[in-house]
């Protein structure tokens, strides 16, 4: 039967290398869930939604067609068939998605994006979110958790980041700490382990160390 693999935690805990990795050794597909409520942001935003207006975005939740190619090795993110696997990193798109993503219009939605591309993904898929093992897919055969300190996520975080932003740790660290805490305190579907979930704490270890332990976990 295909296998389906949650991994959720909050940023900067390397869930994204980790999960694409996994799918990749195990010949699985794979799905970042986050690039999903960014896609949607980032339309938002470029076709003049108010987003702090739960209300508008509410009404415009199911207007874009947003499309994930699912291939571990080249993921790919459009909506309405507009590329938007580069805007989708700007500060803007994060400074927003927390506000996008607590609007329950747009759960509903992405959700059940999610749930019908995990069920048709040939031999499996590894999603990676905030909410998978919660609500997309209770029935995953594997939950991870991922989590690690503050200043490691902070310092991983500005690593990806490119020039000046990256040199602010601190301004960097407080934006994450606050997407996380709203991110874990909305009403819908918070950021939150599940109680069958696997807790791994990657502050001290690599990411290769990481990827193998999942690996180990799946093929337990
Ligand atoms: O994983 P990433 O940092 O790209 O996710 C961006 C944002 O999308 C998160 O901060 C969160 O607000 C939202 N998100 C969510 N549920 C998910 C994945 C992401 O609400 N399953």
């Amino acid at each position: 039967a295909p296998v389906i693999v949650a991994i959720d935690g909050p940023s900067g805990t390397g869930k994204s290398s980790t999960s694409k990795a996994v799918a990749a050794k195990l010949g699985l597909r794979y799905l970042d869930t986050g690039a999903q409520y960014r896609a949607l942001t980032w339309w938002m935003l470029s076709h003049g939604t108010d987003v702090d207006d739960p209300a508008a975005v509410a009404a415009a939740a199911g207007r874009p067609d947003i499309v994930s190619g699912t291939d571990p090795a080249a993921p790919t993110i459009t909506a309405d068939g507009a590329d938007a696997s580069g805007p989708i990193r700007t500060k803007e798109v994060t400074a927003a998605v927390s506000a996008v993503s607590a609007v329950p219009e747009v759960r509903e939605r992405i959700t059940a994006l999610q749930r019908a591309i995990a069920t048709e993904a040939p031999g499996g898929i590894v999603v990676e979110g905030r909410d998978i093992g919660t609500t997309v897919l209770p029935d995953a055969d594997l939950k991870v958790f991922l989590t690690a300190s503050p200043e490691a996520r902070a310092a991983r975080r500005s690593g990806e980041l490119k020039g000046a932003e990256a040199t602010d740790l601190a301004a960097t660290r407080a934006a994450l700490l606050q997407r996380d805490t709203a991110d874990s305190s909305r009403k819908t579907s918070p950021l939150k382990k599940a109680d069958d979930a696997v807790e791994v704490d990657t502050t001290d270890l690599t990411l290769e160390q990481v990827i193998e332990c999942v690996v180990t976990l799946v093929e337990d």
